[in-house]
């Protein structure tokens, strides 16, 4: 779809001219998740003017002239569904993935970037955290979305990731010495504490929204180890202090489980993956308030994945085979402990537009349904800091909601089949 439907700012414009009284549009939701209680409501109308939701109130509220309805009597309406772990500018597609970076330039990622920005905004998912791009390709595109250029979730961006030498995520990785490019804290590669500040403040000035930083090594850069610590103490300090001076949080990439240790201590937001974590890491977690994101989809699909040969490259396969499949557990035992946990898919590894699957696999461990649903929305949005306008349904907050045909409660898997879709006010999929 290449266009909103309805434009609510334009139909009250229009509407203004005849009518004296603001034209709102009216959701008739037969259940509604509200992100304020644990429990669903039933038939309740939710006002949305402008681009905010004006109430939310009892029973099916009648139309004044003007209005819009919108019947979603036999759906369960919710918040905008946010995703805390996303890489929009790349999809994994089997070995031809490794050749792309001496291929493909800027602009052919900030395409792809902006096809998979509209595939995930139409499977439900009206905000996202992009985890590491290229070459700023997903600020430009956040920007793009903002200017109604293109259409997409909300994008918050870490830019390009930031990695040691030799690290996760530094894009020189894999190259014979003649074609590797000589890295720095401009390109997201940091060693001591002079460039680690630069590095972030290199993002800074790039547009990033936030830091992301790879703490261990992992699964899918074509590296050795999978989970050894790759940031010294005086790094990871140097990262956070220098971020809290912009006002940026920083999201941490980890496996292994000294890299993880580090990297909480230091006072980081969210791990992500987390996959070796002990008892002695949830309870440093819960200690310091650091939220955890899962990301099982990605280790179900790079498991899957290493069954097949030739899908990875040799070096990376057995990395793959052996972290992939540990996730979901590593998720079980955070959220028994009482780790915060926000909602996370890595997309890009899995295909984008998948990212609800995720939703099984949390239920599929153990959380309650209703639990993973405040994962996506109120968690995430606290985690963004952005829960004084968004991750419920609730006056005043922005008008991102959206609804699936059925109840979540009783089938999680409901929650792949998205079925309308308003990010701002404006909707995009009915
Ligand atoms: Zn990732």
């Amino acid at each position: 779809m290449n266009k909103p439907l309805i434009t609510l700012t334009v139909a009250a414009a229009l509407l203004s001219s005849s009518f004296s009284a603001t034209a709102a549009t009216l959701i008739h939701a037969g259940k509604a998740f509200t992100g304020t209680s644990k429990k669903l409501l039933s038939n309740v109308t939710i006002v949305v003017e402008d681009n905010k939701i004006a109430s939310v109130q009892k029973g099916f509220t009648r139309a004044q002239e003007g209005d819009t309805v919108i019947d979603l009597k036999g759906a369960t309406v919710m918040p905008g569904l946010m995703d805390m772990h996303v890489h929009l500018s790349s999809q994994h597609g089997g070995p031809q993935t490794y050749l792309e970076r001496f291929s493909l330039n800027e602009a052919d990622y900030a395409l792809r970037a902006a096809n998979y920005a509209e595939v995930t905004l139409n499977a439900g998912f009206t905000t996202v955290r992009n985890l590491g791009d290229g070459y700023n390709e997903t600020v430009a595109l956040r920007n793009a979305i903002a200017k109604g250029y293109a259409s997409g979730p909300r994008i918050y961006t870490a830019a390009k990731s930031i990695a040691t030498t030799g690290g996760h995520a530094d894009p020189s990785n894999g190259m014979s010495h003649l074609l590797r490019p000589d890295v720095g804290p401009k390109q997201g590669v940091a060693n001591g504490e002079v460039e680690a500040r630069e590095a972030v403040r290199a993002r800074y000035q790039d547009g990033a929204d936030l830091i992301k930083i790879t703490a261990t090594g992992g699964v899918l850069s074509v590296a050795k180890s999978g989970q050894n610590p790759q940031f010294m103490t005086d790094e990871l300090e140097a990262i956070v202090a220098t971020a809290k001076d912009y006002g940026m949080t920083v999201a941490v990439h980890a496996h292994g489980k000294e890299g993880m240790m580090r990297a909480i201590e230091a006072g980081v937001d969210s791990i992500e993956h987390g996959t070796f974590m002990d008892d002695e890491i949830r309870n440093l977690m819960k200690k310091h308030g650091t939220y955890y994101v899962p990301t099982i989809l990605a280790g179900k699909f790079v498991a899957d994945k290493a069954k097949i040969d030739g899908f990875f490259p040799e070096l990376v396969r057995p990395k793959a085979a052996a972290i992939g499949p540990l996730i979901q557990n590593t998720f079980a035992e955070a959220h028994k402990a009482g780790v915060k946990i926000a909602f996370g898919t890595d997309s890009g590894v899995s295909a984008h537009g998948d990212n609800a699957q995720e939703f099984s696999l949390m239920v599929d461990a153990g959380m309650k349904p209703i639990d993973a649903l405040l994962s996506a929305t109120v968690n995430s949005a606290e985690l963004l800091g952005i829960d004084d306008i968004l991750g419920t349904l609730e006056q005043g907050k922005l008008a991102d909601i959206v609804a699936i045909p059925g109840n979540p409660l009783e089938d999680i898997s409901l929650m792949e089949r998205v079925s309308f879709v308003m990010k701002d006010g404006v909707v995009y999929r009915q």
